[in-house]
């Protein structure tokens, strides 16, 4: 089956270069968003765009979400389920929840007819610009099959295992990269207090086993430059923590390490707003001033 109308929903940071990498594969992409910015930023880079979702999504063969999370992904649903058709596809690209996505997909499937698989994604803004992202599935396999086609415009494609394990994979992931950001912060910023040059450190590192995305990526290109502009806010992020920690305690398992990071990512949360981009945590350990302490 060729599934050649496809309607892109949330338009935002990653969404946009998403759907933009469609569009310039020759798919013809209606998209929605919330955001009257989005929606014109889409049609400037040659998207049809509609008022309302259910008018975007009316008669598509394939919805692509890109949204904040599980609430958005539920909200949208509603709006749509109604005008989708028997056998439509929906790919979840967003960060969501994986027991609620099982949840969603045996809903649809039941009441509706409509398949859905998860596809969220690692590689962040550059990544959606340039169509390198790691797009993590799940879903049974004819329906990621299915889905194949289209994801491959945007990245390389990963089958985690059934519906939901794309959004349990990604949320694991991102725990662990949250981790490593806060105490690769740490161990870079006491280098420079001893009185080592960070990006000789990080040379070193980055031949070494303490190696990770935050000595590779975060740290040389948006840390240490002062940008503190990759795209992704500190508060998915912080959502992201959460959901994997909650996994963790559905399934038993103490996640005390997580647990730790979470609670110095919702404080620098709660210090640096909604807007902050989630590499601006190194500020904070930045402002960390344990000299004071008594020994
Ligand atoms: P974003 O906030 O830039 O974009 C989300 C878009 O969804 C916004 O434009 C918003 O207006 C729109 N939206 C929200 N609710 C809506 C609704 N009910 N109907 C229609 N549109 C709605 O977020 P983002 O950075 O693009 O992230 C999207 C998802 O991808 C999140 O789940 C995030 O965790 C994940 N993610 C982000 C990155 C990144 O680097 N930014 C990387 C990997 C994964």
């Amino acid at each position: 089956m060729s599934d050649r109308s496809v309607v892109f929903i949330g338009l935002g940071a990653m969404g946009l270069p998403m759907a933009s990498r469609l569009l310039a594969a020759g798919v013809a992409v209606r998209g929605f968003d919330l955001s009257g910015t989005a929606r014109a930023r889409f049609t400037t880079a040659g998207g049809q765009t509609f008022p309302a979702a259910a008018e975007a999504a009316a008669g598509s063969d394939v919805v692509i979400l890109m949204l904040p999370d599980s609430k958005a992904v539920d909200a949208v649903i509603s709006q749509i389920r109604g005008v989708l058709e028997q056998g439509a596809l929906v790919i979840d690209m967003s960060s969501s929840e994986p027991q609620r996505t099982r949840e969603l997909a045996s809903d649809l499937s039941k009441d509706d007819e409509v398949h859905l698989v998860d596809a969220p994604v690692s590689g962040g803004v550059e990544g959606a610009r340039a169509g390198t992202l790691t797009i993590m599935v799940g879903g049974e396999p004819t329906q990621v099959e299915r889905a194949r086609g289209l994801l491959e415009h945007m990245g390389t494609v990963k089958h985690a295992g059934p519906v939901g394990a794309g959004h349990a994979v990604k949320a694991l992931n991102n725990l662990l990269s949250a981790t490593h950001l806060w105490v690769t912060s740490e161990a870079i910023l006491a280098g420079e207090r001893f009185g080592l040059d960070p990006r000789v450190m990080l040379e070193i590192i980055n031949g070494s086993s303490g190696r990770s995305g935050s000595t590779e990526n975060k740290w040389p290109n948006f840390i240490l430059p002062g940008t503190y502009d990759s795209g992704f806010t500190l508060r998915l992020m912080l959502k992201d923590m959460r959901i994997a920690a909650d996994l963790a305690r559905q399934v038993g398992l103490a996640s005390t390490l997580g647990e730790a990071a979470i609670e110095h990512w919702a404080r620098a949360d709660r210090q640096l707003g909604p807007a902050a981009d989630h590499t601006e945590v190194a500020r904070c350990v930045a402002g960390t001033d344990h000299s004071n302490l008594p020994g």
